[in-house]
């Protein structure tokens, strides 16, 4: 697969079970859980300021591996689990945008 700027999900969890499959089957989806929340944390610091774009982005970049490599182990397509329920509106409420009480989650 070339490199490309425009990747889908799909391509994403396609690169990542290339890249990591073997590893990830084998760690299962608890150790996996783990390592996606310290990537979450690092994204965390990152966002709290100090790094450079380019480190924010790759923190994004991390978090969206890791749960890419989840959604492989649990055997969930993202792109269809995220245009099913995103792919339209709002799930809480329909609405583009949300309308949902700002104290709801939405
Ligand atoms: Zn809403």
């Amino acid at each position: 697969m070339p490199r490309t700027s425009d990747i889908t999900l799909r391509q994403v969890q396609e690169r990542i079970k290339r890249l990591y499959g073997a590893k990830d089957e084998a760690r299962g989806a608890s150790g996996t859980f783990l390592w996606f929340m310290e990537e979450v944390g690092e994204l965390a610091t990152a966002l709290r300021g100090g790094e450079t774009p380019e480190q924010v982005a790759a923190e994004f970049a991390d978090v969206q591996a890791w749960l890419a490599t989840l959604a492989n182990i649990a055997g969930v397509d993202l792109g269809a689990a995220v245009s099913a329920k995103y792919g339209l509106s709002c799930p809480g409420c329909g609405a583009e945008p949300c309308s949902c009480p700002s104290h709801e989650k939405p």
